[in-house]
């Protein structure tokens, strides 16, 4: 039932009630004033029939009195009226006349009694009372009662019996009923219009709220409410057509690019507007974990934060996390959770032997019991996921539980998992590759240190990575003074001495996140990874000191050495590392003009009237 047609009802229900009610009352009333109006007539009888007969005994002609009687009998709604007499009267005064004697019970109950019987008597078509009062012998009416009879005080002399028709009243109360009922039904089809005409519209546009509203749950904002009011109800329309014109455009701007990600997310959609709050949680969660690894300078402290997520946010625990460098098949373990190894030993050495990295899929023991012929776990259930980083790398997440159903729980955090690896991707390459570059053939073989062409191989994408982290790097540029001279003087080989000293000392001196590379022949560059540019020029200042202080024994002489150095700061000083790179070139330059033995921050007049980049 609608609302309207709930409000109509309640309505009609009221008015139905209120008319049973106002029609029981006219009815009780009208039965009650018939009642009491014909025993008023009933006592107004008795009497004047009791002073008719005590007039006829006085004057002596009570044998006429049957003419009075008859006569009195014809009053309007009397049916039927005998008068009968006690046996005091009987034995004073004779029988009387035939129909004087008692007709029926109450006759003879009053007779005995003295005292008044009333009775109704109703049938479907007819309704009497009967009353029966009795005459009671009193010396002090007027006359006498007992200066005639031989009676005592009080003594029953007769009674008179009358029957009055009271259908009549009860006809007149049947038809004021109807009246009343009429008017009833008439007023409730006018209440039921009036209701329905000013009401109807508010409750369509209340239904169309709901309808609407329900709508909008679901994520459907495309609901429009229309109303014939004009009023406060129209306001209310236009105003949520607005609100859900905004909501459907925002939304759906909101929805379409959520659902690129839904797909990978064990979100479900059956209410897609908390579906988006928990899409939009987690992408947060996602986006931290990507800009706090970002930040991080190993792979390994990356890998550490996998294994802490897995173990606070998915509560995993029991997993190993494996990283497979796919040219040499080889995998290693990067974290399990307790000292059981998780595969037999043959799939830790040869990554061809874990089925999850050979068939590049996910496997659950869920799907088949011993799925993987190599799995070592004790538990009834296990999944193990591989995940692509790169053509080089890959990683395996394998975890497992006691019974089918926390194996089953754990297992819908997978499509969150993937996306955390997912958001790791860029980055761990990133590391790995410059981990791989470190240990390259990309090095100097004289001093191991990197050389240049490990440099342009690798600077274009950590600059992106930096900027995109706001990660700074400080740019070292270093030269021997004077290393002709040590060459011309003591030949090549002590220049080689001279310039592997150098590269000690620079590998002692910087962080394990900075790198020293073998720029050009006795030329080097330092990457300084998150340094302020005073820190850049302590770090040079060291650097000079510490050559400075080295001595080098060439025959019999002691030769010590000086460097200067250039230094700029990325993004700083230029957003192009290649710039930065040669604005350090430019404070090199400026140091070995204005002495040498210095270090010597770059500043912007160095670059004056300079090349484009
Ligand atoms: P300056 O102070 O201006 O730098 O003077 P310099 O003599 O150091 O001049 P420059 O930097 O141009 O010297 C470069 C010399 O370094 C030229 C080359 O003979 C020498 N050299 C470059 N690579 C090597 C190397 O691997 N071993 C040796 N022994 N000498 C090298
Ligand atoms: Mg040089
Ligand atoms: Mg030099």
């Amino acid at each position: 039932m609608n609302t309207n047609r709930k409000i109509l009802f309640i309505v009609a229900l009221m008015l139905i009630g209120l008319a049973i009610a106002t029609i029981t009352n006219v009815a009780l009333n009208f039965r009650e004033y018939g009642y009491n109006n014909a025993i008023e007539k009933s006592k107004m009888t008795a009497e004047i029939v009791r002073d008719g007969l005590t007039a006829h005994m006085v004057n002596g002609i009570m044998d006429k009195r049957e003419f009075f009687l008859s006569n009195i009998a014809n009053i309007k709604d009397v049916q039927a009226l005998w008068i009968v007499r006690s046996n005091n009267v009987i034995s004073q005064h004779g029988e009387g006349l035939q129909n004087e004697h008692p007709r029926d019970a109450i006759d003879e109950k009053v007779l005995k009694e003295g005292v008044i019987v009333r009775e109704i008597r109703e049938t479907s078509d007819n309704a009497v009372l009967r009353v029966t009062i009795p005459y009671i012998a009193s010396a002090y009416g007027s006359p006498n009662c007992l200066s005639c009879h031989n009676a005592k005080e009080g003594d029953v002399l007769g009674a008179i019996s009358m029957e009055f028709n009271i259908n009549d009243i009860r006809q007149t109360g049947a038809m004021t009923i109807a009246k009343i009922f009429g008017i009833n039904v008439l007023f409730l089809i006018v209440a039921l219009w009036v209701t329905n005409h000013y009401f109807k519209p508010y409750m369509k546009l209340f239904e169309n709220l709901q309808q609407g509203i329900k709508r909008a749950r679901t994520g459907d904002f495309s609901f429009r409410f229309k109303t014939t009011l004009t009023d406060a109800g129209s306001e209310v329309a236009e105003q949520m057509n607005t609100l859900f014109e905004k909501m459907e455009e925002t939304f759906g701007g909101i929805k379409q690019n959520l659902n690129t990600f839904v797909s990978r997310s064990n979100i479900s959609c059956s209410d897609p507007l908390s579906s988006a709050g928990m899409i939009i949680q987690e992408l947060s969660h996602v986006y931290k974990f990507k800009k706090t690894i970002e930040l991080d300078s190993t792979k390994e402290v990356i890998y550490d934060r996998f294994v802490y997520v897995l173990k606070e946010k998915f509560h995993f625990t029991h997993f190993a996390l494996y990283e497979v460098e796919k040219n040499s098949k080889e995998r290693k373990l990067i974290h399990i959770t307790d000292h059981k190894s998780f595969c037999m030993p043959v799939a830790d050495s040869n990554a061809l032997e874990c089925r999850a990295y050979r068939t590049n899929s996910d496997i659950y023991s869920t799907d088949f019991p011993h799925v993987c012929l190599n799995c070592a776990t004790d538990d009834k259930e296990y999944t193990c996921i591989p995940f692509n980083i790169n053509d080089d790398l890959a990683l395996i997440l394998s975890y497992s539980a006691k019974d089918t159903e926390t194996i089953e729980m754990l297992n819908l955090s997978l499509p969150s998992i993937k996306n955390y690896f997912e958001a790791a991707k860029a980055v761990i390459e990133s590391r790995t590759l410059m981990d791989k570059l470190r240990d390259s053939s990309l090095r100097d073989g004289a001093t191991r240190l990197y050389n240049r062409r490990f440099l342009e191989e690798f600077i274009d994408k950590s600059a992106e990575q930096a900027l995109r982290s706001h990660t700074s790097y400080a740019v070292l540029m270093i030269d021997i003074d004077f290393f002709k001279m040590v060459n011309d003087t003591y030949g090549h080989d002590a220049g080689d001495t001279v310039i592997k000293a150098l590269a000690e000392i620079l590998q002692i001196t910087v962080r394990k996140a900075d790198l020293p590379i073998r720029y050009g022949g006795e030329e080097f560059l330092v990457l300084l990874h998150n340094t302020t540019p005073e820190g850049a020029v302590q770090v040079g200042e060291k650097i000079r000191t510490r050559f400075n202080e080295k001595k080098f024994q060439f025959g019999s002489d002691v030769v010590q050495k000086t460097l200067s150095i250039g230094i700029a700061n990325f993004p700083s000083d230029a957003e192009s590392i290649w710039k930065v790179i040669k604005f350090a070139d430019l404070a090199l330059y400026e140091g070995k003009h204005t002495g040498r033995n210095r270090v010597i921050p770059f500043e912007e007049r160095m670059f004056n009237g300079g090349p484009e980049f």
